[in-house]
Order: C-alpha cells, then sequence, then structure tokens
C-alpha cells in the first residue's frame, strides 16, 4: 500500500509551462510574472494593493515594519500558531504579547486580547491568525482595535480564500498576509503576498521589500532622470518574489477556489465518519463563510481511549497515513517559554487541546479512495483502543 502524505502541492501542466516559459524568457528574478501575479491576487482578494515577497514570514515583518513596530512597541497574538507569527515582532526588537485561543474555533480568543489591551501600555498591533483557514473574530477584534487604536495585521497563512461575516480575509484588518510555502493552499514553492487598502502601508512595504530602493521618488512625467536612476531611503531588506514564482502563483491562483472545494468537500467526509467516533471535529463558528480547510484537526477524547496522541500518530504512521500536528504551542518552545516566562496553566485552552488534536491529510488531488482508507484507518485505531 503506498503512504498517504499528509499534504501534496497540486501542479499541473499549466504551472509547468508557465515556469518553463519564464525560464527561456531569460527575466528570472521579480518581473513581468511577479507583476500579473499581484495583479490577479488583488481582485481575487478584492483589495487595493498586493505585493508579493519571498515569504508569508518576510510578509508579516514588513507589515509590522510598515506600521511602524519597533522597540518598546508590543504586539498580541496568540500562542497557537507557528513561530513565524511571534518571531518578526522580535525582529524589530518590539515584545510579542501572548493570548490563549478559543476552545472551539482554535482562534485568538478576542476576549483575551481585551484584557491584554486593558492591562498594557504600547500595544501598536494584533496578530490573528485564521486557524485553519477559519476567519477569527474579526469583528470583535476591530472593535478592540478601533478603541484601543491599535493596528490589525492577519496572520492569513491558511485562509486562501476565507470570509467572516460574507467578507473576504484580506479586506478586513489594516494589512494581511498569505502564504504560499509548498504545503499551503496554493503554492510558489516558496512565498507570500501582502495585501492592504492602505497607500501608505503599500507603499513602504513596496520599498522596504527591496533594499529601500524608491522608483517613484520622482515625478514621472516632469523628471529628465534616466531610468537607471534611483535612491535608497531606507535599509531595507531582500524580500522580493521571483518571476518563476510568480510563474507558479498565477495558475494556482485560479485554482484556489476549486482546491478550497475539494478539501471542503474532504472535511466534510471526515466529518461525516467520524461523528460515533471518540474524537470531536472540527466545529465551525459560522456555517455560511468560507473556510479555506487549509488543515483538517481532530481532537482526540483522551479519557475515552486508551492511547495516547503521539501512540494514535505513530500507529497511522504504521498504516500507511502520514498526519502532522497544528500546533506545537509557543509557551512549549523553549525560545519563547523561557524568554518570556510562559507556562501551561497561562494557556489552558491551548495546552489541553496541544495534547489531543491530529491534522489528517486534505490536499487537493487526494483520490476518493485515499480519502476512504483515511477514514477507515482512523476507525480502526480508534475503535480498537476505546475504552468500553
Ligand atoms: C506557514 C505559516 C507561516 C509562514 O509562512 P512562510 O511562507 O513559510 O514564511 C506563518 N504563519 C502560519 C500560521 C503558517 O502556517
Amino acid at each position: 500500500m503506498n503512504f498517504i502524505p499528509y499534504s501534496k502541492p497540486v501542479l499541473e501542466d499549466e504551472e509547468i509551462q508557465e515556469v518553463v516559459e519564464t525560464l527561456k524568457s531569460g527575466w528570472l528574478t521579480t518581473g513581468p510574472k511577479v507583476a500579473q501575479f499581484e495583479a490577479d491576487f488583488k481582485s481575487f482578494v478584492g483589495s487595493d494593493y498586493a505585493l508579493a515577497v519571498n515569504s508569508a514570514t518576510s510578509g508579516l515583518h514588513l507589515a509590522l515594519e510598515a506600521l511602524g513596530v519597533g522597540q518598546g512597541d508590543k504586539v498580541i497574538t496568540t500562542v497557537h500558531t507557528f513561530t513565524a507569527t511571534a518571531e518578526v515582532i522580535r525582529y524589530l526588537g518590539a515584545e510579542p504579547l501572548f493570548a490563549d485561543i478559543e476552545g472551539d474555533s482554535y482562534n485568538i480568543d478576542p476576549e483575551i486580547v481585551a484584557e491584554l489591551l486593558k492591562n498594557n501600555a504600547n500595544v501598536k498591533a494584533i496578530m490573528p491568525v485564521h486557524y485553519a483557514g477559519q476567519a477569527a473574530n474579526m469583528t470583535r477584534l476591530i472593535e478592540l482595535a478601533k478603541q484601543y487604536d491599535v493596528k490589525i495585521v492577519e496572520d492569513a497563512a491558511h485562509a486562501l480564500p476565507s470570509t467572516h461575516n460574507g467578507q473576504m480575509v484580506g479586506t478586513i484588518g489594516d494589512i494581511t498576509v498569505y502564504s504560499f510555502y509548498a504545503n499551503k493552499t496554493i503554492t510558489t514553492g516558496e512565498g507570500g503576498m501582502v495585501v492592504t487598502n492602505n497607500k501608505e502601508l503599500a507603499e513602504r512595504v513596496k520599498v522596504m521589500r527591496l533594499h529601500g530602493i524608491n522608483r517613484d521618488v520622482f515625478d514621472r512625467f516632469t523628471s529628465k532622470k534616466p531610468n537607471w536612476y534611483y535612491e535608497v531611503v531606507a535599509p531595507g531588506f531582500k524580500y522580493n518574489m521571483m518571476d518563476m514564482c510568480g510563474a507558479l502563483g498565477i495558475h494556482q491562483l485560479r485554482k484556489a477556489n476549486r482546491f478550497q472545494e475539494i478539501r471542503e468537500s474532504i472535511a466534510t467526509r471526515y466529518s461525516d465518519a467520524f461523528v460515533t467516533l471518540p474524537v470531536t471535529t472540527p466545529q465551525i463558528s459560522n456555517p455560511s463563510d468560507t473556510h479555506a480547510w487549509h488543515i483538517y484537526v481532530i481532537q482526540l477524547k483522551l479519557d475515552e481511549i486508551s492511547i495516547s496522541r503521539d501512540e494514535f500518530i505513530e500507529k497511522m504512521s504504521d498504516f500507511g497515513v502520514g498526519t502532522s500536528v497544528h500546533y506545537i504551542p509557543l509557551h512549549r518552545m523553549p525560545y519563547w517559554r523561557d524568554n518570556y516566562h510562559l507556562n501551561n496553566e497561562m494557556f489552558p485552552k491551548s495546552s489541553f487541546i496541544s495534547d489531543r488534536i491530529v491534522s489528517l491529510p486534505n490536499f487537493a488531488s487526494m483520490t476518493d479512495e485515499e480519502v476512504e482508507r483515511v477514514i477507515e484507518v482512523v476507525s480502526i485505531i480508534l475503535n480498537k483502543y476505546q475504552k468500553a
């Protein structure tokens, strides 16, 4: 039997042809493919600006930088995320303030955010993560951001496409950042996109993603300066996207809705099949919203079974099914735990969930047989180890 991976990128002939064409064109770095990908992305999301970068991590860094986050500032985020969300706060010398999550959505708990805002000065921004592709409670977070005059940077690494109350993620907070890492909902190998409706923020991101170079400083119509001329206005970064990646992105984006529909139908099949098993299936906050279903996460009911989560994962692998854990939370990572004096008691929901969650295979090229086999394997293991 073939091993079913937890995740697999879905690249088809169009992507391959576009990359070959790019290679033959002689233009490898940021160029026409990236420009087209940005234009397409902007209209897909419905935002005013879309700026391609070489990773979501770079994009999150640029987003906070554009907001002026720096030494002495604080940024609120969730512990239940990948370290990239929080590390960019440290890149700028600012300090993270960590919030626990909601027990059902696994998204940042806005009422804990409210507490942190009340008890801390110098908070500059809130960084929610749309966990698994289900939008965080943006309505409440926006309300809090207005009340305390802070900005919102959304980590939308899982959230293409997702909506909150019918509104597309990417058009809600101040800046939103997507990831096109190999296992994300669409991929450019490595890549990311910064999206905003704010002209000043977009201009700053654009300048800082490429060495702080500004080519728009002079008036295009009156200036006599030749096109080799540019000005360096800040010590920027090298975060631009290559045209080979843009070439992939153009075609991946056209498939984003199809891929989402497939992942959603797999998720529905899983949840229907698991109703009688000792697991909690994903809880949907708002059924009318689009859930990107980047990951499908079950929570084992440990008091009803005689194996641990880690043993469950091992048995899944023995049966040829790959899984993952999203996430080992940041309060259990040595750097964050030790430097910020974090412990399990401070984050009861994330701690409880982290001991019990497993992400199952859910990617757009999964066959019916593969989905059936995952269901079968999960059922066999949980039935076998269910307590009487
Ligand atoms: C993947 C991921 C990132 C980082 O994305 P890169 O494009 O690899 O930098 C950040 N946050 C979350 C929640 C992610 O899943």
